[in-house]
């Protein structure tokens, strides 16, 4: 898959981990996709957790290339990024 499609989808979102409230269904499905294409159990080419916490803390746009094409085809960093998304969540909830 290309990352260009999910930059111009239907929905004009930048990220599959950033899909706008009320398309759980379509984040769901590329994450079942990711995990039989790509579950990356060795973690070859993972950018590592704190990449991935400054992917979830970014507000604007995230510019690195390499991480973003990466987490599209990496099922472990895919579960990484949403734990952390979990984690600040339950941590700054009051934001
Ligand atoms: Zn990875």
């Amino acid at each position: 898959m290309n990352r260009d499609e999910f930059k111009t989808g239907p929905g004009g979102y930048d990220l599959p981990t950033d899909v706008e409230p009320g398309e759980p269904e379509l984040l769901e499905a590329f994450d079942r996709w990711v995990h039989t294409a790509y579950p990356n159990r060795e973690r070859t080419g993972c950018p590592g957790r704190s990449v991935l916490m400054a992917l979830a803390l970014a507000k604007e746009k995230f510019e690195d290339e390499y991480t973003l094409t990466h987490i599209g085809r990496c099922a472990a960093c895919l579960d990484d990024l949403k734990q952390i998304k979990r984690e600040l969540t339950e941590a700054g909830s009051s934001r």
